[in-house]
């Protein structure tokens, strides 16, 4: 672990700790009517409010737009993390310094990675790591389809009280998914293999790749902390205007500049290659738009690149 990496959690947690204690004292003036839940992401927010309902007070730590990778919590949260009976994180390093945090609360509070639970062998592993994988799994449906178990099964743990609810509102969300996963599939079945080609911003659709049998390349890594990934950007700019892709795409959570120099530097070639519109990548839509939801957003993202690639 880096030394700014140790600092950054000693300073965090010391700073949790006193929340914590001004909590106590606040406790004894404040009654808590409702259990509450502090969620890292929008995606682990919307996937807890359909099993829980309005059974819970919760929150998620990074609103709509938000890109996990560079978020640092901010003073509010770590009251909001110290208040909560159950916190649920993505883990597998989407919340970067964060995560390693979570991992320490994890001996004294309900700490709950909701991808722990995936069986290993179906992960993909960054590129140059054998033991550190992707983080993104929530693109492939039946995959997150098991961190809604694990949410699931924390929650039948702390809250006892509302197991049958909680059960039969899992029952119903897996079956919204299962649909959704097959919707999803049957319109992509309306592309050719050889135009399934998604470019975008950084590298969070490898689970949608494999899911859907589409090459996925990507201007950044799998982190957008880090620098390019996999391609740099006079192969990308080649492989469009040499296979005649009609289009790139853009991601909510991302800035769009590295894209548009894409499009500028196809251009250079006489080859213009079409914006395809905005994808919901690390965080969901704001309430009202088109991916406000988990299902929204896949479905969203679908009709997307499909119109887009046809
Ligand atoms: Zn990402």
């Amino acid at each position: 672990m880096k030394f700014k990496s140790i600092i950054f959690i000693f300073l965090t947690l010391i700073t949790i700790i006193y929340a914590i204690l001004i909590y106590q004292i606040s406790l004894s003036t404040y009654t808590k009517t409702k259990p509450y839940i502090v969620c890292t992401t929008t995606i682990i927010h919307d996937t807890v409010k359909n099993i829980c309902k309005d059974t819970v007070e919760l929150v998620a730590l990074m609103g709509p737009g938000i890109d996990p990778h560079l978020y640092k919590p901010v003073e509010s949260d770590i009251f909001k993390i110290a208040s909560a009976d159950i916190i649920f994180y993505n883990g597998l390093h989407l919340e970067a310094k964060m995560g390693e945090l979570f991992e320490i609360l994890a001996k004294h509070q309900t700490t709950v990675a909701v991808t722990q639970d995936i069986p290993t062998n179906l992960l993909l592993p960054v590129m140059g790591y054998q033991t550190i994988y992707d983080p993104h799994v929530w693109f492939d449906i039946s995959l997150w389809m098991n961190a809604v178990e694990t949410v699931y099964q924390a929650l039948i743990v702390k809250i006892p009280e509302h197991a049958d609810l909680y059960r039969q509102n899992k029952i119903n969300y897996l079956q919204r998914l299962e649909t959704a996963l097959q919707q999803s599939q049957q319109m992509m079945s309306t592309i050719p293999i050889e135009k399934r080609v998604l470019i975008t911003a950084h590298d969070a659709f490898s689970y949608f790749g494999r899911l859907y049998g589409c090459k996925v390349v990507a201007l950044q890594g799998i982190s957008t902390e880090s620098s390019p990934g996999a391609y740099d950007v006079q192969e990308i700019i080649q492989l469009i205007y040499t296979q005649k892709i009609p289009a790139i795409f853009i991601e909510s959570s991302i800035p769009i500049k590295n894209i548009l120099a894409i499009q500028e530097g196809v251009a250079a070639y006489g080859y213009h290659v079409n914006l395809g519109g905005q994808l919901y990548s690390d965080a969901l839509g704001c309430k009202g738009s088109q991916g406000a939801t988990y299902i929204d957003m896949i479905m969203h993202n679908m009709q997307t690149i499909v119109s887009a690639l046809q």
